[in-house]
């Protein structure tokens, strides 16, 4: 596509798979089969994958092992033998692809002493790990693609604050960005990118809170000017209540943004509440 073109015809589709969507390989051949659907519809894909489930408790923990000056190698041998089981399934080299990370992971962790600066570093750690071995078994099953940072992308909002909100519950006011879209659309027609995760705005590793990776897709959909955001999970849509815990809970066949956020400020955990206000705002 010429450069110039690009910006006048790429339509946006941004899809995001939580933590059990992104786990085995199963799951990746579906991821594939989604993303092959999109594009051979026309549109460019941002896909935003949240960490392998269980990952973002587990680099919890060893924070507050670490901080109280227990032993961590059980469960960085964990976090490990995790990451390399799904590439073992996917049949590519985790322990190469993912060797800085856990240098980066273990410089971070060497010390007890453990700010929350470090610890965002250290548990945005998930998405960037679970993005990386996707974006390498798509690319080696014929989905090219490319990796973005979501760093590059989204910029976290800055206001007088303590040092925990500022770095483990950050929030973005993304908006439309053409040269970014551009920039993005020549990489690749696929991108593949990291819920939770954005920068200060030093460039630092910032968290958007726990179960953050709705929110992220959402900023990213707003700064793309997407026709459509996408959440995929396990259940089939949003339900009235937890389909697994309440057997007469309906699906909802169509709600609109108030009725959403409201479920969402009810406590279903199916969409983060901070994730709608941002589509909402753009529509
Ligand atoms: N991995 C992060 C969490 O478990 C963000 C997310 O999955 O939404 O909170
Ligand atoms: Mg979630």
């Amino acid at each position: 596509m010429l450069q110039n073109e690009t910006q006048e015809t790429t339509r946006w589709r941004v899809l995001k798979f939580g933590g059990t969507s992104v786990a085995s390989r199963e799951r990746w051949i579906r991821i594939a089969e989604i993303l092959r659907s999109r594009t051979s519809e026309g549109f460019a894909v941002a896909l935003v994958c949240s960490a392998i489930s269980g990952v973002t408790d587990l680099l919890s923990e060893l924070v507050v092992t670490r901080r109280k000056g227990l032993d961590i190698s059980a469960l960085l041998d964990t976090l490990e033998a995790r990451h390399h089981k799904l590439g073992k399934e996917l049949g590519i080299n985790a322990q190469a692809i993912l060797a800085g990370d856990f240098e980066t992971l273990r410089t971070l962790l060497s010390s007890s002493n453990i700010a929350p600066r470090a610890e965002a570093a250290i548990i945005g750690h998930g998405e960037l790990m679970s993005t990386r071995l996707g974006a390498a078994w798509l690319s080696k099953n014929d989905v090219p693609c490319a990796w973005v940072d979501a760093r590059e992308l989204l910029i976290a909002n800055t206001y007088p604050q303590d040092d925990a909100s500022k770095y483990l519950c950050a929030t973005c006011s993304p908006a439309p960005d053409e040269e970014v879209q551009s920039r993005l659309a020549r990489r690749a027609q696929i991108i593949v990118t990291q819920g939770f995760i954005a920068a200060s705005e030093e460039g630092e590793t910032v968290l958007l809170g726990r179960g953050g990776s709705d929110t992220s897709a959402a900023y990213i959909a707003c700064l793309l000017a997407a026709e459509k955001l996408e959440i995929w999970t396990d259940v089939p849509g949003l339900f009235t209540a937890n389909p697994r815990l309440i057997p007469e809970a309906r699906l909802l066949r169509r709600i609109g943004y108030r009725g959403a956020q409201a479920l969402g400020a009810l406590g279903a955990k199916v969409l983060h509440p901070r994730a709608i206000e941002a589509v909402w705002e753009h529509g």
